[in-house]
């Protein structure tokens, strides 16, 4: 619980709003650039062949590093934390940064999001250190559908093997996203749904997104969120949550209370008035959104022998001007040709 005279000193010192009267809220940490699946709406392998230069240790920032940032950012009003990558668990020592993370006075909420591969070799010690939420991903109960989507480099066993050791961690109720492509893995939804009813746990429907510059991304291959719900409903009736105007996710659920679902329809649906997440990459460098073409380079003020005040008014300051809410205008900057996007898997989605 945080001390009063914190608390008063913390709300003295928050960010300005954004230009769209946002408040800071969240920060995604990316700790690595690096993946061990080759998503193909995310890290496709055409593109990210094994013999891909990603960055180099030295060029990441290193925990000390990390944590002067995040100090930054709580002190300017962040209370969530997300770690990300590329695939975070290929961080070596990762557990030794949540320690240091879950210490900073502030931080209400700790996560992770992570493709679970490796989290059986790492929930206890992470937990142990502080993690507080495990967020996986799932995108088919079908091990075919599910290997292919990882880029022939994940199984569904191990998905399952993940589930079930941050239960046993004591994580939980967890969030699993799935990734729906039309004509990949949408046949399969119903199928999760089941796998995941009456669990506890919250499977999250992500519409699929033109991200990055590699996913070869096509409207048609979208399938909106609405859509997903009749055809669940359909199945297993569906009533709607109250909206979170701050929360990326549409939550349902089961009229017959075998828990609930939520939907991410970033292109059918967009948030962006709600949107009040930063976004570290590996690199150090600040992403205002999602979509952004460019970032700003924390890490070289860091490097410079800058003070903590400096990055704070600095991190203020591109708060402040930022305007992103690319997803509301998509048609039209598609339309004018605004590509460029950074890669998803460096900004960790
Ligand atoms: S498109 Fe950008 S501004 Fe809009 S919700 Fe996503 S990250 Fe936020």
């Amino acid at each position: 619980m945080m001390r009063p005279e914190v608390q008063g000193t913390l709300q003295a010192r928050s960010a300005p709003p954004d230009a769209l009267g946002r408040v800071l809220s969240d920060l995604r940490i990316s700790v690595i650039d690096r993946c061990n699946f080759r998503c193909p709406y995310c890290m496709p392998e055409e593109a990210y062949p094994a013999d891909h230069a990603f960055q180099r240790a030295r060029e990441r920032l290193g925990f000390e590093e990390i944590e002067r940032i995040a100090r930054a950012f709580v002190s300017l009003g962040v209370r969530k934390l997300r770690l990300t990558g590329g695939e975070p668990l290929l961080r070596r020592d990762l557990p030794d940064l949540v320690a240091r993370l879950a210490a900073i006075e502030g931080v209400e909420d700790l996560a992770l999001t992570s493709n679970g591969a490796l989290l059986p070799k790492f929930a206890r010690p992470l937990r142990e250190a502080g993690l507080r939420r495990v967020t996986l991903s799932m995108d088919s109960v079908d091990p075919d559908i599910f290997r292919r989507m990882s880029g022939g480099r994940g199984e569904l066993a191990d998905a399952e093997a993940a589930i079930a050791a941050a239960e046993r961690a004591g994580f939980g109720p967890l969030k699993i996203n799935c990734v729906v492509m039309r004509g990949v893995n949408d046949d399969g939804i119903l199928d999760l749904v089941a796998r995941f009813r009456g669990s506890g746990h919250v499977v999250r429907f992500i519409e699929y997104m033109d991200v990055g510059t590699v996913n070869r991304w096509r409207d048609d291959r979208v399938v909106p969120g609405a859509e997903l719900v009749q055809r669940i409903d359909a199945r297993w009736p569906l009533e709607a949550m109250p909206r979170d105007r701050m929360s990326t996710s549409r939550r349902w659920r089961f009229r017959d209370g075998a828990g609930e679902l939520g939907f991410i329809n970033s292109v059918t649906e967009p948030f962006c008035g709600g949107c009040t997440r930063a976004r570290l990459s590996a690199d150090g460098k600040l992403y205002t959104c999602l979509f952004a073409h460019a970032g700003h380079d924390l890490r070289a003020l860091l490097r410079a022998g800058e003070s903590d005040a400096a990055l704070r008014a600095t991190v203020a300051g591109i708060w402040s001007h930022r305007g992103d809410r690319y997803s509301e205008r998509r048609a039209e900057l598609r339309a004018a040709g605004v590509l460029e996007h950074v890669e998803m898997y460096r900004i960790g989605g």
